[in-house]
């Protein structure tokens, strides 16, 4: 299993992870790039695969940030499922929407100051590439198991931060990768409290959107201190790196975990993982 960070390194927007095995080439998130520098700049560059070729891409949740490039892959010729909760796809139906009409008048802003270097200056996507994106979405339930092969099968968890937001917990063969997604204890009862999964060999933990190295990180730790054990390889993504060195050294001195902060663009190769020995697992799998 392969898998490369195509956004939200040394930034804290653009997530957008590609995971390759089993057959299955896998986008989880499909993130904007935001900010003055890199919201045009970084969002507009092509797609570094072949987007009809991906089997599915996994929403972690509707902000901009992790779902506003969908409309661009499809525009590039995506036609296949997009997973998310119920709640998500119904803000993607506000949100993707939104930033197209704001990306539209952003680039006749452009195009009436000369800001651009694109001659002349595209939006990156219309509203009709928004509507076409939607029409994909195959929402699905907190604690669903989703089969996407007979080698993998992913669920949904409840993590905080804003409605319906998930992370996601894959299941291959018998390893466990699971994405974060933003998490955050919730300021609404509306919204479910972030739950961890018991266990991942691999895990990708975003943090959270700071650029402070002293921000409070209690809501990570606490999710991450409720799994039985350290996965084989922690991730850490989506921060400055200040912000992102300031999460590793906290996990490594309370949790006691080595994490690794990858480089833009790095792919990682992930071993299947044996499950002999770990009862702990057992109850993951046959709750997936
Ligand atoms: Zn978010």
């Amino acid at each position: 299993m392969k898998l490369t960070f195509l956004g939200a390194t040394e930034t804290v927007t653009g997530s957008r992870y590609l995971l390759e095995g089993a057959g299955l080439r896998i986008l989880i998130d499909s993130g904007f790039f935001e900010g003055a520098e890199n919201r045009r700049a970084r969002s507009c560059k092509p797609f570094p695969t072949a987007v009809d070729s991906l089997d599915a891409v996994i929403l972690t949740h509707a902000h901009i940030d992790h779902s506003g490039y969908l409309p661009a892959l499809v525009r590039e010729g995506y036609r296949g499922p997009v997973y998310c909760t119920p709640g998500t796809a119904d803000l993607c139906g506000i949100m993707l929407d939104d930033n197209a009409t704001f990306s539209k008048e952003e680039t006749g802003f452009a195009c009436r100051h000369g800001d651009s270097k694109q001659r002349p200056a595209l939006p990156l996507y219309a509203p009709d590439d928004a509507q076409r994106a939607l029409q994909l979405l195959r929402p699905h339930e907190f604690d669903t198991p989703i089969a996407l092969n007979d080698a993998m099968c992913f669920r949904f968890l409840p993590a905080g931060h804003i409605l319906s937001a998930a992370s996601v917990v894959l299941c291959w063969r018998q390893t466990i990768l699971a994405f974060s997604g933003d998490l955050r204890r919730p300021q609404a009862s509306l919204i479910r409290a972030p739950s961890a999964p018991i266990h991942a060999d691999y895990l990708v933990v975003e943090s959270i959107p700071s650029l402070s190295v002293h921000a409070d990180y209690s809501d990570t730790l606490s999710w991450l201190g409720s799994m039985t054990d350290a996965p084989a390889r922690t991730f850490i993504t989506h921060g400055e790196p200040s912000a992102v060195n300031a999460l590793r050294r906290q996990i490594t001195e309370t949790l006691g975990w080595c994490c690794e902060v990858p480089a833009p663009q790095q792919s990682v190769e992930l071993e299947e993982r044996p499950i002999a020995g770990r009862a702990a697992l057992q109850v993951h799998l046959d709750a997936v």
